[in-house]
């Protein structure tokens, strides 16, 4: 229930149209009952046979004025058989026609419009929540990717909204509008004959319980569904990011059973979910009719029996009343179905809202805007699970200096060099930049001082103007093309066809390894910050295009401070300190002259590269 009424806030921010929407539904159900009151005791007025009957209705004293049912009928009766007498019936008759037309009309008229600001709500709610969403997934830290699947976030943001569109959203109207139909109705009863409405109460609880034994499952199978989906997304995402491997081992039978055994599983869950919900409304419909025919019985004995207040017309009107009773509340109970589905999807949506977002500002962040002296890392350590990936490890980075890492792969050094734009905190030790804790800095300030440059290039599908100028929103061309220059990267784009304009496809599959990552340097040196971190920037490119991004590279770390990784240790000889290593410790530290002389892992490094 704590995650409907979350919704339930969100609809509240639609408030001005919540309330036109109740006032339209007030008046649609006013305007229909006033129109079933006024047709059966006209009929039976009609089909009166003698002339006294009429002088019996024309004279009846209505009394003084009461807000009631038997004043509104006294007076309707009295008013009609003088229309009847001055008139004629085939002329009262089209009266009543034209009047009932026009009655019903308003009553639809006031439906739409009751739709027409529902629209609004409905489908303003789901934007807001898409959007909270998206602004969550941009705060949550990069942890809480590598714990969840891609497909499954993905089915949550989509599936599970949408979910929400159609089934709660789709609900409102007849939250909003039934309860006020039955209210509206049971009062006509209740005043017409209180002792049949005592049978509509005993069986409405009943009804109830059945209903409510029965949302339970749907809501469980329904959540099953939304995650059954994530993993069919999860398999289509890595089909499609993984094409080439796929292909390449002939793999696409395994993936297309692996695809289909997700597909069944997901088409079995919804087809239990959809049996569950289609019951609502037959069951309901039957329940309903079932009541009706109860009081059919008993009502009609009623009026044979003759010496009740119930009279015949009467009775066919409240049987009208009652009749009109059952849609709405056959509609109910599918929108509460419906609303059973929908609380299992604001359940996956809440997890994501209310994730921790771990790494984020507090009140007292300091904002900082150069960058003067060092960056330390006093005894940090780190374990991403159990297991520790960083120990202890104590550097100082001095302003306009260089610091390697080298080290076997998993010897953690991306790891630490994560830690310092905080994508992940240590877990224990501190970092600081000129004496201060990164913790105690904006976020947006500290990351402001760094540039990244990964192996792996991560570009946007969109111009390569906008992905050298990314995230800076008054970029000018010659910026633009300054940057590329430094990059090597002008010469390769200005042959292309749009130049600048070009798009560079989905993550950039329209250029080669190496123009990729070119245009990720031209974009750290557009960004011109004065801490760089290079994390094997150059190892995935072959020797040719390596050279260009090694020259660019150079020119890019010129006058910055840099903490660098690098594969191939011919790039990092003149590294002012070199820190080798090995399962998270610092095995030896030095230049690369120390480092040789001191004939270690270091001189074993580079002597199998010689070889290469
Ligand atoms: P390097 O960059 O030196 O190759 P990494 O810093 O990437 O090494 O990884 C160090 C260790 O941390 C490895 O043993 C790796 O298995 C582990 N590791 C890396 N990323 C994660 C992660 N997101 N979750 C859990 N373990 C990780
Ligand atoms: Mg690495």
């Amino acid at each position: 229930m704590k995650n409907f009424f979350r919704i339930v806030r969100y609809v509240l921010l639609y408030k001005k149209h919540v309330f036109l929407n109740i006032i339209f539904n007030i008046l649609s159900v006013l305007f229909s009952l006033l129109s079933l009151t006024m047709i059966f005791p006209f009929l039976d007025l009609l089909f009166l046979k003698s002339e006294v009957d009429y002088e019996k209705h024309l004279n009846n004293n209505i009394g003084e004025f009461t807000l009631s049912i038997n004043y509104l009928l006294q007076w309707l009766n009295s008013f009609l058989a003088q229309l009847i007498v001055t008139e004629g019936k085939t002329q009262a008759l089209i009266y009543i026609c034209i009047v009932v037309v026009i009655v019903f009309f308003f009553k639809n008229l006031c439906r739409y419009l009751g739709m027409y600001f529902l629209s609004t709500i409905r489908n303003g709610v789901v934007k807001d929540l898409r959007s909270s969403m998206y602004n969550k997934l941009l705060l949550l830290p990069l942890s809480y990717y590598t714990e969840e699947r891609k497909g499954d976030i993905i089915s949550r943001m989509t599936a599970d909204v949408q979910e929400i569109e159609t089934s709660i959203m789709g609900s409102l109207e007849m939250i909003f509008r039934d309860p006020v139909n039955i209210l509206v109705f049971l009062i006509a009863m209740i005043v017409i004959s209180p002792q049949l409405t005592i049978f509509v109460f005993v069986l409405l609880p009943i009804t109830g319980l059945i209903i409510a034994g029965l949302s339970k499952s749907l809501r469980k199978n329904s959540s099953e569904s939304k995650v059954k989906l994530g993993n069919l997304l999860s398999v289509i995402d890595e089909t499609i990011s993984g094409l080439r491997i796929i292909k390449g081992f002939n793999a696409e039978k395994e993936r297309v059973a692996r695809f289909d055994k997700e597909n069944n599983d997901f088409t079995r869950l919804m087809v239990k979910t959809y049996r569950k919900t289609d019951l609502a409304s037959p069951m309901s419909e039957f329940l309903g009719v079932t009541v009706l025919v109860i009081i059919m019985y008993f009502g009609g004995q009623l009026v044979l029996g003759g010496n009740s207040e119930l009279t015949g017309s009467l009775f066919i009107t409240y049987l009208a009343i009652f009749s009109q009773l059952i849609p709405p509340a056959k509609s109910f109970t599918t929108a509460f179905y419906s609303i059973q589905k929908g609380i299992a999807s604001t359940e996956r949506i809440n997890k994501i809202l209310d994730a921790d977002e771990k790494i984020k500002d507090d009140i007292n962040s300091t904002t900082i805007s150069v960058f003067e002296r060092e960056i330390q890392y006093n005894n940090v350590s780190f374990k991403y699970e159990k297991e520790s990936v960083l120990n202890s490890i104590n550097l100082v980075l001095q302003k306009g200096k260089t610091i390697a890492l080298v080290g076997q792969s998993g010897s953690g050094k991306t790891t630490l060099a994560d830690l310092l734009p905080r994508f992940y905190d240590c877990t224990s030790g501190q970092i600081t930049i000129d004496g201060l804790d990164i913790k105690n800095i904006k976020l947006t300030d500290l990351r402001g001082l760094m540039g990244i440059v990964t192996q792996e290039s991560i570009l946007f599908n969109d111009t390569i103007f906008n992905n050298i100028a990314f995230g800076m929103p008054n970029a000018t061309e010659e910026d633009v093309i300054a940057a590329a220059k430094i990059a090597n990267a002008h010469e390769f784009i200005s042959q292309m066809e749009s130049g600048y304009q070009s798009n560079v496809g989905d993550r950039g599959s329209k250029l080669s390894g190496g123009q990729r990552q070119r245009v990720s340097i031209a974009r750290a040196v557009f960004k011109n910050p004065p801490i760089l971190i290079l994390d094997e920037a150059t190892s995935a490119l072959d020797t040719e295009s390596e050279r260009l991004v090694q020259d660019a590279l150079v020119k890019l770390m010129k006058n910055r401070t840099s903490l660098v990784i690098a594969h191939r240790l011919s790039t990092i000889q003149h590294a002012d300190e070199i820190i080798v290593m090995q399962k998270g410790q610092i095995i030896e530290r030095g230049t690369h002259q120390d480092l040789l002389s001191a004939n270690g892992s270091y001189k074993k490094l580079c002597d199998l590269q010689a070889f290469v």
